[in-house]
């Protein structure tokens, strides 16, 4: 809503207009301190009872930006969203927020943010439309789909999630589901294992010794705030055993940078240093369930080695 009369020519009747509205409470918009881009300032016409002018208000949710869900506290000015913080009642995240649930706000005012319908235009580039436009051709192309419909969605829960589920049955089509950092292969080896398809919780607070494969666990693998509180409690030197932790995996980053030991390999060979591995253990240790070291037999630290570039020696220490 851009008003672009001078506001250096504002009259006395304008100007005890703005000062009226300001004086009565909300606004949605603002002209901030430039003169460039003046906006209109609108009062609320029925204000909500949560918003009291100068006082922020504060609303439990839950962050959308991983499938974690931490629990997050949103604090509100005039009815807009200005800070995230960690719920510290939230059985999970305990009060705090990962890099990427902190800056999820960026999700409501990156200025390159996707602010309306977008169509693609006859050289291929998309180009914003109207609502009602995008709408009728939505609609438009629904009708002639007759079921063959596939609905693209991020990561879902709660009532969103419902709303699509019932949306996508309604329409007989089909709902996928994409998110950047899935758990649907954890969750496929879960079942194949154990028999169920949930997710592990991992005690790192009472590990001695982690060797992770490839799992970047402190950033972007599983509940990352909850495992990088368990393992500033075994790694950090409030306790007097240290553990170690070595982490095998093609590229550093986050979770590397916090090991004792870094093993590069190549990429997608990790699940042969784990066999490997489990197989010197095997053979040192006994036990283990009936064909367990048969399965095992191949998987030698110098097969290991031709396959994920790390010494056989380091495999059997
Ligand atoms: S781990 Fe980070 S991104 Fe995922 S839900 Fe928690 S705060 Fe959000």
């Amino acid at each position: 809503m851009t008003d672009d009369r001078n506001p250096a020519t504002i009259d006395r009747r304008r100007f005890l207009t703005v000062l009226g509205t300001t004086s009565a409470g909300g606004a949605l918009a603002l002209s901030g301190c430039s003169t460039d881009n003046v906006q209109k300032l609108v009062p609320y016409l029925v204000q909500s009872e949560d918003q009291v002018p100068g006082l922020a208000t504060w609303y439990a949710s839950t962050c959308t930006e991983c499938p974690t869900g931490c629990g997050v506290h949103a604090r509100t000015r005039e009815g807009r969203a200005v800070k995230l913080e960690g719920n510290p009642e939230h059985p999970i995240n305990q009060g705090k927020l990962c890099s990427r649930g902190q800056a999820a706000l960026q999700g409501l005012y990156n200025p390159g943010r996707i602010k309306a319908p977008m169509a693609r235009v006859a050289d291929g580039s998309f180009q914003e439309i109207a609502w009602d436009d995008a709408i009728a051709r939505l609609a438009g192309a629904l009708g002639k789909a007759g079921g063959r419909v596939a609905v693209i969605s991020g990561a879902g829960r709660g009532t969103f999630s419902d709303l699509l589920d019932d949306w996508t049955s309604a329409l007989a089509g089909r709902l996928v589901r994409y998110e950047t950092f899935d758990d649907a292969p954890q969750r496929a080896a879960n079942r194949e294992v154990f028999g169920t398809d949930q997710l592990a919780t991992y005690d790192f607070g009472r590990a001695r010794y982690i060797v992770s494969f490839g799992a970047d666990f402190l950033d972007t693998w599983g509940a990352s705030i909850e495992n990088a509180r368990g393992f500033a409690r075994s790694h950090g030197f409030e306790e007097k055993d240290v553990a170690k932790f070595v982490f095998a995996a093609p590229r550093m980053n986050l979770t590397g940078l916090n090991a004792d030991q870094w093993l590069p390999t190549r990429p997608g060979s990790e699940a042969a240093l784990a066999l490997a591995m489990a197989n010197v253990l095997l053979a040192e240790r006994g036990g283990g369930p009936v064909g367990l070291a048969g399965a095992l037999a191949p998987y030698t630290p110098a097969m290991a080695e031709r396959e994920t570039g790390v010494p056989a020696g380091t495999i059997e220490r």
